[in-house]
């Protein structure tokens, strides 16, 4: 497994898909430490957003605790601003971008206009079950966004941020069981049928990411070496 970002040749373009709880999060962080890229959750810019009471923020909230898909034009929005940050140069990691036929479109126009392009889409095949606990049971540490796991991911000493030290946990307000089955629904009906669209393209690989994070994080950092060393 590669997993040096000293030996980085080339900055590439990625996109992580698959429903709440595949593990795009968790995924995304350990190639950002593995190679130098920049993880781009929409998720996260949303919830910057409503944390810092935006116009943005304040329209996507509701909306979010609900479950549904925020609109194209606000989550394009918040992407373009954090796009125009000059770190993205190293290459990025979209998480949760895009999820809908409409944002694909809107990234490939974005690409063009940056001379840029998407390298690979990376599909996480996962069964729909298995994701409610996973989601039901994930926190992530409030100091640095380590994302931790009831089962799946401890940290090292209970209650204590393996990367920071920090001791306060947070969960989502959307990470219930039953906001889950809606954020199911949405990612059937508007984001699964990316997967043919980019399939089309021959930019589509799926992983599968029913195995533990370890295992994941090992198929993925090989398809990723590939590519910045191409
Ligand atoms: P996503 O960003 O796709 O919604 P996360 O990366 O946040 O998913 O993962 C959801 C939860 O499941 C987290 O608590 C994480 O620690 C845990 N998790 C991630 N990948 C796996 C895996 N392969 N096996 C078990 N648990 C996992
Ligand atoms: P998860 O990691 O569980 O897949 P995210 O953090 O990516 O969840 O997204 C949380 C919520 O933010 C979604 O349920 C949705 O309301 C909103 N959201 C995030 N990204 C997008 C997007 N690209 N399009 C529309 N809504 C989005
Ligand atoms: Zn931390």
């Amino acid at each position: 497994m590669r997993d040096d970002a000293a030996t980085q040749t080339r900055p590439v373009n990625l996109i992580l898909l698959g429903p709440p709880g595949a593990g795009k999060g968790t995924q995304a962080r350990m190639l950002e430490e593995g190679f130098g890229l920049i993880q781009l959750s929409t998720g996260d810019l949303l919830r910057g957003a409503v944390a810092a009471g935006t116009e943005a923020g304040l329209a996507a909230k509701a909306v979010m605790d609900r479950g549904d898909l925020v609109s194209d034009e606000i989550v394009l929005a918040v992407l373009k601003e954090r796009l125009a940050q000059p770190d993205v140069a190293a290459g990025i990691i979209l998480d949760g971008f895009p999820r809908t036929a409409g944002q694909a479109a809107a990234l490939d126009d974005l690409m063009a206009e940056r001379g840029q392009q998407i390298d690979a889409v990376i599909s996480l095949a996962v069964e729909d079950e298995a994701m409610v606990a996973r989601v039901a049971g994930r926190y992530t540490c409030a100091s640095c966004g380590e994302g931790y796991h009831d089962q799946f991911k401890q940290p090292a000493v209970a209650g204590v941020c393996d990367k920071c030290g920090g001791t306060q946990m947070k969960r989502r307000p959307d990470d219930n069981a039953e906001t889950v089955r809606t954020r199911l629904n949405a990612y059937h009906a508007d984001t699964a049928p990316l997967i043919d669209y980019y399939a089309a393209r021959g930019t589509l690989t799926e992983i599968d990411a029913m195995s533990d994070i370890g295992e994941v994080r090992a198929g993925m950092a090989a398809i990723v070496g590939k590519l910045t060393s191409a």
